[in-house]
C-alpha cells in the first residue's frame, strides 16, 4: 500500500466472498506510517476479463468500506496468524464437506494459498 511517498505492508487483509461479477476480492487495511491516516485498499478481479480493479479509501471512507464489507469476510490474515502462528504461505481457509450417501458427515478444513497449494488443517466429523 502507498501513501506519503512511502510503500508499506497491510496490517490485515480481509478475504471476501466472491460475487457473480468479482472474484479474489480483498480489502487491505493499514494506517500510513508517516501521517497515520487510516487506509483501506479494495481489490477485485473480473472473472471474465481477468482485469483487476483497485480503489483506495481513506479515513471516514475507509471506516465506511470496512463496515460495508464486514458481512462478506470469508477469512482474514490476522485470523490465520492467531490460529496457526504461521502467517507466511497460507492465505485463506477452505472448508470441504465430507459426504457419505448424500449426507454431510464432516468437514475437512484446508489452508490454501494463491498458488493453488492446499494443506489439510483439520478434519471434523459430526
Ligand atoms: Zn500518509
Amino acid at each position: 500500500m502507498r501513501h506519503c511517498n512511502s510503500v508499506f505492508c497491510a496490517e490485515d487483509i480481509w478475504f471476501l466472498i466472491d460475487t457473480q461479477t468479482a472474484t479474489k476480492r480483498k480489502l487491505y487495511l493499514a494506517s500510513c506510517p508517516i501521517c497515520a491516516k487510516e487506509m483501506a485498499l479494495y481489490s477485485e478481479q473480473n472473472p471474465e476479463t481477468l482485469e483487476t480493479y483497485e480503489k483506495y479509501y481513506y479515513s471516514g471512507g475507509a471506516r465506511k468500506i470496512k463496515e460495508k464489507f464486514k458481512k462478506e469476510i470469508s477469512s482474514t490474515l490476522q485470523g490465520f496468524k492467531t490460529k496457526y502462528r504461521a502467517p507466511y504461505g497460507f492465505k485463506y481457509g477452505k472448508n470441504i464437506e465430507i459426504k457419505k450417501e448424500g449426507k454431510c458427515i464432516g468437514i475437512k478444513q484446508y489452508a490454501c494459498d494463491f498458488w493453488g497449494n492446499k494443506v489439510l488443517v483439520k478434519t471434523i466429523y459430526e
